[in-house]
């Protein structure tokens, strides 16, 4: 699938994403205030602030390499996976064990469950 994450995640699903195909800015200012609140200060080293607006909600996928959203263009896992040139987690000999990974999916089941029917044990 063309819009999946490494980390399993379904681009297509996101409101970011969804607000960028349809250059919908009210579902930008919606989902920077949503947004900011879960993730503003994790994320302010990188923004220089500590909210996101409505213009740092653009984001063409994670399969991208350019113009992505400024949290999953840091994300380890992102990087950890292309730097072994995965196209997701789901090719890593590590997928059981990996802290960083199974600490996401404690959170996004949705994400494990996409990874699990693409990955061949
Ligand atoms: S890579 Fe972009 S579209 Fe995918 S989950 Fe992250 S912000 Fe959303
Ligand atoms: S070690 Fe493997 S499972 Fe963990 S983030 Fe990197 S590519 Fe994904």
């Amino acid at each position: 699938m063309k819009t999946l994450a490494y980390c399993g995640l379904n681009c297509e699903d996101c409101p970011v994403f969804v607000a960028t195909a349809n250059n919908d800015n009210g579902l930008r200012e919606k989902t920077a205030s949503d947004w900011s609140k879960l993730y503003g200060a994790q994320l302010s080293d990188y923004l220089g602030k500590n909210s996101l607006s409505p213009e740092d909600m653009n984001c063409s996928g994670c399969q991208s390499q350019s113009g992505l959203f400024i949290g999953c263009m840091n994300c380890p896992i992102r990087t950890c996976a292309q730097e072994k040139k995965f196209i997701s987690c789901a090719s890593c000999n590590e997928y059981e064990i990996c802290g960083i990974l199974n600490g996401f999916f404690s959170i996004h089941r949705n994400a494990k469950e996409n990874l699990d029917r693409i990955r061949v044990p």
